[in-house]
């Protein structure tokens, strides 16, 4: 099998999965779901002409030649409008939020207005018609859909979303990730390695991507070298049932690399399993009838980078999401060499440049297993296949990792 362009292997993976089922949830728990249907807006806001600043609601024309002198007939408060209708040469008191009174038209605001007394305003400006007051449907009408089917519920939609009266929202359901790490080598954080051993690192990291993204991660631990046991790990996300599994290590073609015989040995069907990219070229992707299993390489660096680029179109396919390009343009701040046939994630610094562009700087070591560089880069250069030699101030294309990490 030759190795698969990072662009197909992607477009692959997020035309493979389906939105999952939605379910309604209370709106102050929707921080960070996906709207599974369009919202509109329940009602009118504001429902009435309201006064946007505290003062007095006046007529315009009574102001027009000031210092001008109006009898204060009552209050107006948010939440508790004048009754009455105000007449020529009257004036009622306002706060912010108050319904404008009958037979007013202008806000005499509090900075330009005198009160010798309780009962008496002096307008020592003109209050203009119409002006600071809120006018019915100012910040949407009823009916009005404003938030689409795939929108993300942050901060801005959920409050959006109470202001048009919805008290519950309809979500697609969190995708099941279930995390497998291999390896014989892994120890848990926090244990003590033996003399041949590691931290594992990895689910963690991914296990956070998943949340991050929307899913709810699964850890099933480490598993060591042994198909049988890599196998029981597999039955027992297929029993979840998780819509994702995800293996990571053992991927490549080792000795050791077992992950994709004990898949294949449990019914799974193989799309793909390489990659040209640098890093993460044992990337696999296959499926069981439910569960789709997305194979990452080992190598921290790898996994977290063939996440970003595969594990989010595909959790963003299963919440029913649009598919976002998270690259942008940027220039380079240093010489790069001739690419070869793989594409290439390089780790970079960024900082401002001329031209409204950032300055991307490739960092060094770009060794794969490198989480000390990877955590003080600030994006990714992406060099495509056979790029030739580049000079600094060359164009490239860049992904932030703030943006997908954090
Ligand atoms: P593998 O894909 O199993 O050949 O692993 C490639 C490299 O990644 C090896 O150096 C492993 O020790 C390392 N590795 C595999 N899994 C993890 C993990 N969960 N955390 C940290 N390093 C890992
Ligand atoms: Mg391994």
């Amino acid at each position: 099998m030759s190795l698969l362009p990072v662009d197909a292997a992607v477009a692959r993976i997020a035309a493979s999965a389906m939105p999952l089922a939605e379910e309604l949830i209370p709106l102050d728990e929707a921080l960070g779901r996906t709207l599974a249907a369009p919202l509109a807006a329940t009602r009118m806001q504001p429902p009435f002409p309201a006064s946007a600043m505290d003062g007095y609601a006046v007529h315009a024309a009574d102001t027009e030649h000031p210092p001008a002198e109006l009898k204060v007939i009552g209050v107006a408060a948010a939440g508790h409008g004048f009754k009455g209708t105000v007449g020529r040469g009257q004036a009622v008191r306002l706060s912010t939020g108050a319904p404008m009174p009958e037979g007013t038209d202008a806000v005499l605001i509090k900075e330009n207005a005198e009160t010798p007394d309780d009962d008496t305003v002096i307008a020592r400006e003109p209050a203009t018609a119409g002006g600071h007051i809120r006018q019915p449907g100012l910040d949407f009408r009823e009916g009005e859909v404003l938030l689409a089917a795939g929108r993300r519920l942050g901060i801005r939609e959920i409050t959006l979303a109470a202001a048009m009266n919805h008290a519950t929202v309809p979500v697609r359901r969190r995708p099941k990730v279930a995390i497998i790490s291999t390896g014989d080598e892994l120890v848990r954080p926090g244990k003590v390695p033996g003399p041949d051993q590691i931290v594992a690192s990895n689910d963690l990291g991914l296990a956070a991507f998943v949340r991050l993204n929307g899913g709810e991660p699964h850890d099933l631990g480490i598993v060591i070298d042994d198909q049988e046991a890599i196998g029981e790990a597999i039955d027992a996300a297929l029993a979840i049932p998780a819509n994702i599994l995800i293996t990571l290590g053992g991927a490549s073609v080792g000795d050791h690399d077992l992950v994709q015989a004990a898949l294949l040995d449990k019914g799974m069907t193989l799309d793909f399993w390489r990659i040209a990219m640098r890093p993460g070229k044992p990337l696999m992707f296959g499926r069981f009838h439910r569960t789709l299993v997305l194979g990452l390489p080992g190598n921290p660096v790898s996994s977290i980078v063939c996440a970003l680029l595969f594990l989010r179109p595909l959790i963003a396919s299963l919440l029913g999401a649009p598919q976002v390009d998270p690259s942008e343009p940027a220039l380079l701040g240093g010489d790069l060499k001739e690419n070869d046939d793989r594409q290439d994630y390089l780790r970079a610094t960024l900082e401002p440049g001329d031209f409204g562009l950032p300055i991307a700087t490739a960092m060094s070591p770009q060794d794969s297993s490198g989480l000390a560089i990877l955590a003080g880069a600030d994006c990714l250069i992406i060099r495509p296949p056979h790029a030739p030699p580049a000079k600094a101030g060359e164009a490239c294309r860049i992904i932030r990792l703030r943006a997908v990490l954090e």
